[in-house]
């Protein structure tokens, strides 16, 4: 008998994957899906990054990097990062990975293991729990509420604290709700941590460029006093419409960045270097087309939500930022699991059930509005046919 780490086969399926293969399963078979299921931008990413990856993939570098990415790309990085956010950030604290998620999964596998505990958003990100439960840690939700907006409430994540406590992972915009935390919950969290000095901060700001009108957005970088143990994850996938290339970076307190290097060169030496080439060109370069994809999102939000509204048993509120809709399905009267598999099997609009991000999603469903105006529209005509 062959035998498995516990903690690797406690790791749970992402139900936006497995939507997707059911969505293209289905339109092989000639049926006509919609997919606001999986969260990825339909925009091509600017003609001047595709330019910069192919001159790479030509002209080169062609060899290894530095395991925590090609010093310009990190020194790109770290003027990126401390224009917008008018903070001091230096290459030495930047690491490139392939992806967003490789910052989260490294961080809880540095900060976890067998007696820790990490916090966590529900609902929330599924790859969270996984990655901390991966490391042996224990995986303690804490609740994001609609009544909150879907922001935080800073005493009751702080509540939740105990000696165990070695992380807490904040996602601001986020998913699946589209949530921005409130910038006094922010402050309210911001004081009360410090009475917990070992405890390390995670702040997932890969939404952070799709925050829309009224919603003020956070970053961890407006609190010096948190940066030696705070860690801040961003990348291309989202922002520059760059999900398949595999980008990210996190910018981590310098005295981790040796140990993180280290944790990179077991897992996948360096990140592709073509791909650091295409990511140099995209924060270097012009933002126009990148703010136009955000007031497209805007605008796609708008319909999704007020379509979303005037569906019986359906009540939205409007996502501050990323691209998804979380709506209250709960006066439909039927579990979001089998909501959801219905739409998909019977309308062939695949969204996600609320309770894959976490218990706390029951009652909800998240779509993703980074589909087209005419998809959006079908979808939500769909809908309205099958619940009515
Ligand atoms: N963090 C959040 C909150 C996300 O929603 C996602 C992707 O959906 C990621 C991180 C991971 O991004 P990437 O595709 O760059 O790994």
């Amino acid at each position: 008998m062959l035998q498995l780490n516990p903690n690797i086969t406690a790791i749970e399926e992402e139900t936006a994957f497995t939507v997707l293969d059911r969505a293209n399963a289905l339109k092989a078979q000639g049926k006509p899906v919609i997919n606001l299921g999986i969260g990825q931008p339909d925009f091509t990413p600017p003609r001047h990054i595709l330019e910069a990856a192919e001159k790479a993939v030509r002209d080169g570098p062609h060899g290894y990097s530095s395991p925590a990415g090609l010093a310009i790309l990190r020194d790109a990085v770290a003027q990126y990062v401390g224009r917008r956010f008018k903070a001091p950030v230096v290459a030495e604290e930047v690491v490139i990975v392939p992806g967003g998620k490789v910052t989260f999964f490294f961080a809880c596998h540095l900060f976890g293991g067998p007696g820790a505990e990490i916090l966590y958003p529900d609902p929330g990100f599924p790859p969270y729990r996984d990655a901390i439960r991966s490391s042996g840690a224990r995986a303690v939700p804490y609740p994001i509420r609609e009544q909150k907006s879907f922001g935080f409430d800073a005493e009751e994540v702080l509540s939740l604290v105990t000696p165990k406590t070695r992380l807490i992972i904040i996602n601001s915009p986020a998913n699946p709700t589209g949530g921005v935390v409130e910038p006094k919950e922010f402050r309210k969290f911001a004081e009360g941590i410090e009475k917990h000095p070992n405890v390390a901060i995670l702040s997932d700001e890969i939404y952070s460029h799709l925050v829309y009108e009224g919603a003020g957005f956070t970053s961890f970088f407006e609190f010096p006093e948190l940066r030696d143990r705070a860690i801040m994850l961003d990348g291309w996938s989202k922002t520059f419409a760059m999900t398949g290339w595999r980008l990210g970076f996190g910018i981590w307190p310098r005295n981790l960045v040796e140990m993180v290097k280290k944790m990179i060169t077991v897992d996948h030496s360096c990140t592709s270097v073509a791909t650091q080439m295409a990511g140099l060109a995209a924060i270097t370069g012009p933002m126009d087309e990148i703010e136009g994809f955000r007031r497209g999102f805007e605008k796609r939000r708008n319909i999704v939500v007020d379509g979303l509204n005037a569906l019986p048993g359906v009540t939205c509120r409007k996502p501050g930022g990323a691209f998804y809709a979380f709506p209250n399905i709960k006066g439909t009267g039927r579990p979001s699991r089998e909501l959801a598999r219905d739409l998909l099997e019977k309308a062939y609009v695949a969204l996600i059930h609320g309770e894959s991000f976490g218990a706390n999603g029951e009652g909800y469903l998240r779509l993703s509005y980074a589909a087209s105006e005419a998809d959006i529209r079908e979808a939500l005509k769909r809908m309205r046919d099958f619940l009515s």
